[in-house]
Protein backbone atom coordinates (compact mmCIF):
# COMPACT_ATOMS: atom_id res chain seq x y z
CA UNK A 1 0.00 0.00 0.00
CA UNK A 2 1.18 3.47 -0.89
CA UNK A 3 1.94 5.49 2.09
CA UNK A 4 0.01 8.12 2.47
CA UNK A 5 1.91 11.55 2.55
CA UNK A 6 0.19 14.39 4.92
CA UNK A 7 1.46 17.85 6.04
CA UNK A 8 2.32 17.47 9.91
CA UNK A 9 1.05 20.24 11.51
CA UNK A 10 2.65 20.40 14.27
CA UNK A 11 -0.02 21.59 15.78
CA UNK A 12 -14.13 12.82 14.30
CA UNK A 13 -15.35 10.45 14.23
CA UNK A 14 -17.91 9.16 11.92
CA UNK A 15 -19.96 6.04 10.02
CA UNK A 16 -17.83 4.74 7.13
CA UNK A 17 -19.82 4.02 3.92
CA UNK A 18 -17.05 1.77 3.06
CA UNK A 19 -15.54 1.37 -0.60
CA UNK A 20 -17.86 5.03 -1.54
CA UNK A 21 -15.75 7.20 -3.13
CA UNK A 22 -16.51 10.78 -1.69
CA UNK A 23 -15.95 12.43 -4.65
CA UNK A 24 -18.62 11.25 -6.47
CA UNK A 25 -21.05 12.07 -3.23
CA UNK A 26 -20.16 15.59 -3.54
CA UNK A 27 -22.20 17.58 -5.93
CA UNK A 28 -18.39 19.76 -6.81
CA UNK A 29 -17.67 23.20 -7.91
CA UNK A 30 -15.41 23.24 -10.98
CA UNK A 31 -13.44 26.12 -11.67
CA UNK A 32 -10.77 25.86 -14.52
CA UNK A 33 -7.32 27.55 -14.58
CA UNK A 34 -4.65 27.11 -16.62
CA UNK A 35 -2.34 25.04 -14.66
CA UNK A 36 -4.96 23.72 -12.39
CA UNK A 37 -8.93 22.43 -11.78
CA UNK A 38 -10.04 23.20 -8.24
CA UNK A 39 -13.41 21.59 -7.42
CA UNK A 40 -14.78 22.30 -4.30
CA UNK A 41 -18.78 22.30 -2.70
CA UNK A 42 -20.93 24.86 -2.54
CA UNK A 43 -20.42 25.64 1.09
CA UNK A 44 -16.63 26.45 0.61
CA UNK A 45 -17.48 28.84 -2.01
CA UNK A 46 -16.60 32.13 0.40
CA UNK A 47 -13.21 30.34 1.06
CA UNK A 48 -12.63 29.14 -2.79
CA UNK A 49 -11.03 32.49 -4.28
CA UNK A 50 -8.82 32.14 -0.83
CA UNK A 51 -7.43 28.48 -1.45
CA UNK A 52 -7.03 29.60 -5.08
CA UNK A 53 -4.93 32.30 -4.50
CA UNK A 54 -2.53 30.09 -2.03
CA UNK A 55 -2.45 27.56 -4.90
CA UNK A 56 -1.13 30.59 -7.20
CA UNK A 57 1.33 31.68 -5.19
CA UNK A 58 2.17 28.26 -3.79
CA UNK A 59 3.09 27.30 -7.39
CA UNK A 60 4.92 30.42 -7.65
CA UNK A 61 7.21 29.22 -4.54
CA UNK A 62 7.56 26.25 -5.86
CA UNK A 63 8.51 26.67 -9.34
CA UNK A 64 11.15 29.18 -7.97
CA UNK A 65 12.58 27.11 -5.85
CA UNK A 66 13.68 24.15 -8.10
CA UNK A 67 13.98 26.89 -10.10
CA UNK A 68 11.63 24.78 -13.20
CA UNK A 69 7.85 24.64 -14.00
CA UNK A 70 5.53 21.87 -12.98
CA UNK A 71 5.08 19.30 -15.32
CA UNK A 72 1.92 19.48 -16.23
CA UNK A 73 -1.87 20.72 -15.17
CA UNK A 74 -3.12 19.16 -11.94
CA UNK A 75 -6.59 18.84 -9.62
CA UNK A 76 -7.79 20.53 -6.28
CA UNK A 77 -9.86 19.24 -4.30
CA UNK A 78 -11.18 20.58 -0.93
CA UNK A 79 -13.35 18.61 0.87
CA UNK A 80 -16.37 19.80 2.91
CA UNK A 81 -16.12 16.99 6.14
CA UNK A 82 -13.35 14.76 7.61
CA UNK A 83 -15.73 11.76 6.47
CA UNK A 84 -15.45 13.17 2.91
CA UNK A 85 -11.82 12.87 3.11
CA UNK A 86 -11.09 9.80 4.64
CA UNK A 87 -13.66 7.88 2.36
CA UNK A 88 -11.79 9.31 -0.37
CA UNK A 89 -8.53 8.54 0.92
CA UNK A 90 -10.33 5.18 2.03
CA UNK A 91 -10.70 4.81 -1.91
CA UNK A 92 -7.83 6.17 -3.19
CA UNK A 93 -5.59 3.59 -1.27
CA UNK A 94 -7.41 0.72 -1.15
CA UNK A 95 -7.56 0.63 2.93
CA UNK A 96 -10.81 1.18 4.52
CA UNK A 97 -9.16 1.24 7.64
CA UNK A 98 -7.55 4.83 7.37
CA UNK A 99 -9.39 6.97 9.44
CA UNK A 100 -7.38 10.65 9.29
CA UNK A 101 -5.74 12.21 12.73
CA UNK A 102 -6.93 15.72 13.41
CA UNK A 103 -3.39 16.77 12.27
CA UNK A 104 -3.88 15.39 8.73
CA UNK A 105 -5.86 17.91 6.37
CA UNK A 106 -3.92 17.39 3.24
CA UNK A 107 -2.02 15.40 0.70
CA UNK A 108 -0.51 15.83 -2.48
CA UNK A 109 0.54 13.36 -5.50
CA UNK A 110 1.36 13.86 -8.75
CA UNK A 111 -1.59 14.90 -10.12
CA UNK A 112 -3.83 16.12 -7.67
CA UNK A 113 -3.85 17.53 -4.11
CA UNK A 114 -6.40 16.82 -1.15
CA UNK A 115 -7.38 19.51 1.30
CA UNK A 116 -9.52 19.68 3.89
CA UNK A 117 -11.79 22.81 4.20
CA UNK A 118 -10.29 25.11 6.73
CA UNK A 119 -13.53 25.84 7.94
CA UNK A 120 -13.88 22.27 9.37
CA UNK A 121 -10.76 23.00 11.05
CA UNK A 122 -12.61 25.46 13.11
CA UNK A 123 -14.92 23.15 14.38
CA UNK A 124 -12.00 20.52 15.34
CA UNK A 125 -10.02 20.81 18.50
CA UNK A 126 -6.34 20.98 17.69
CA UNK A 127 -3.87 23.03 18.01
CA UNK A 128 -3.58 24.58 14.18
CA UNK A 129 -5.01 27.97 13.44
CA UNK A 130 -7.19 27.87 10.60
CA UNK A 131 -6.96 31.76 10.38
CA UNK A 132 -3.19 31.82 10.11
CA UNK A 133 -3.11 32.82 6.59
CA UNK A 134 0.76 32.35 6.45
CA UNK A 135 0.88 28.30 7.89
CA UNK A 136 -2.38 27.89 5.62
CA UNK A 137 -0.11 29.43 2.69
CA UNK A 138 2.79 27.21 4.05
CA UNK A 139 0.70 24.15 3.87
CA UNK A 140 -0.88 24.83 0.76
CA UNK A 141 2.80 25.40 -0.51
CA UNK A 142 4.28 22.01 0.83
CA UNK A 143 1.46 20.12 -0.60
CA UNK A 144 2.23 21.39 -3.99
CA UNK A 145 5.70 20.40 -3.53
CA UNK A 146 4.33 16.54 -3.11
CA UNK A 147 2.32 17.53 -6.28
CA UNK A 148 5.72 18.80 -7.99
CA UNK A 149 7.54 15.45 -6.47
CA UNK A 150 5.44 13.13 -7.81
CA UNK A 151 5.06 14.66 -11.26
CA UNK A 152 8.97 14.70 -11.60
CA UNK A 153 9.24 10.99 -10.08
CA UNK A 154 8.74 8.02 -11.85
CA UNK A 155 6.13 7.02 -9.65
CA UNK A 156 3.74 9.16 -9.85
CA UNK A 157 1.84 8.49 -6.30
CA UNK A 158 5.02 7.30 -4.45
CA UNK A 159 4.19 4.15 -3.96
CA UNK A 160 6.55 1.56 -2.16
CA UNK A 161 8.84 4.56 -1.60
CA UNK A 162 8.04 4.32 2.05
CA UNK A 163 12.01 3.67 2.61
CA UNK A 164 12.75 7.61 1.28
CA UNK A 165 9.83 9.38 3.23
CA UNK A 166 12.10 11.30 5.34
CA UNK A 167 13.73 12.79 1.91
CA UNK A 168 10.65 13.60 0.58
CA UNK A 169 8.85 14.91 3.91
CA UNK A 170 12.06 17.18 4.27
CA UNK A 171 12.12 18.51 0.65
CA UNK A 172 8.53 19.47 1.52
CA UNK A 173 9.18 21.25 4.90
CA UNK A 174 12.22 23.09 3.53
CA UNK A 175 11.17 24.20 0.54
CA UNK A 176 7.57 25.71 1.97
CA UNK A 177 9.14 27.30 4.80
CA UNK A 178 7.86 25.50 7.34
CA UNK A 179 11.15 24.55 9.09
CA UNK A 180 10.97 27.30 11.96
CA UNK A 181 12.85 27.57 14.84
CA UNK A 182 10.58 25.63 16.59
CA UNK A 183 11.22 22.61 14.37
CA UNK A 184 14.82 22.96 14.40
CA UNK A 185 14.54 22.88 18.18
CA UNK A 186 12.65 19.75 17.55
CA UNK A 187 14.83 18.08 15.52
CA UNK A 188 18.38 18.86 17.83
CA UNK A 189 16.13 17.93 20.75
CA UNK A 190 15.28 14.34 18.91
CA UNK A 191 19.27 14.13 17.65
CA UNK A 192 20.67 15.09 21.43
CA UNK A 193 17.92 12.10 22.80
CA UNK A 194 19.56 9.54 20.53
CA UNK A 195 22.88 10.49 20.85
CA UNK A 196 22.69 10.78 24.97
CA UNK A 197 20.39 7.43 24.96
CA UNK A 198 19.33 9.21 28.16
CA UNK A 199 15.94 7.74 28.96
CA UNK A 200 15.68 10.44 31.92
CA UNK A 201 17.22 13.85 29.67
CA UNK A 202 14.57 13.03 26.89
CA UNK A 203 11.52 12.91 29.48
CA UNK A 204 13.06 16.02 30.78
CA UNK A 205 13.55 17.76 28.03
CA UNK A 206 10.88 16.86 26.14
CA UNK A 207 8.37 19.24 29.04
CA UNK A 208 10.45 22.10 28.45
CA UNK A 209 8.39 24.40 26.60
CA UNK A 210 10.99 25.20 23.75
CA UNK A 211 10.71 22.26 22.71
CA UNK A 212 7.50 21.44 22.65
ZN1 LIG B 1 4.34 16.19 3.42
Amino acid sequence: MRKVYVTLLLWSCCSICFGQKASSRIDWIKNDYPSFDIFYSAQDSSISPLIIEMINEGQKQVTDFFEHPFKHKFSVYVFPSRHDLDLQWQHDYGDTSIHSECWMVASGVGDVLQILSQQVWKNEEYEHNADDTAAMQKLATHELVHVYQGQYNPIHDFTGLDSLAWFIEGVAVYASGQLNKTRMQQVKFKLLCFLIQSQAFCMFARNLKSFA
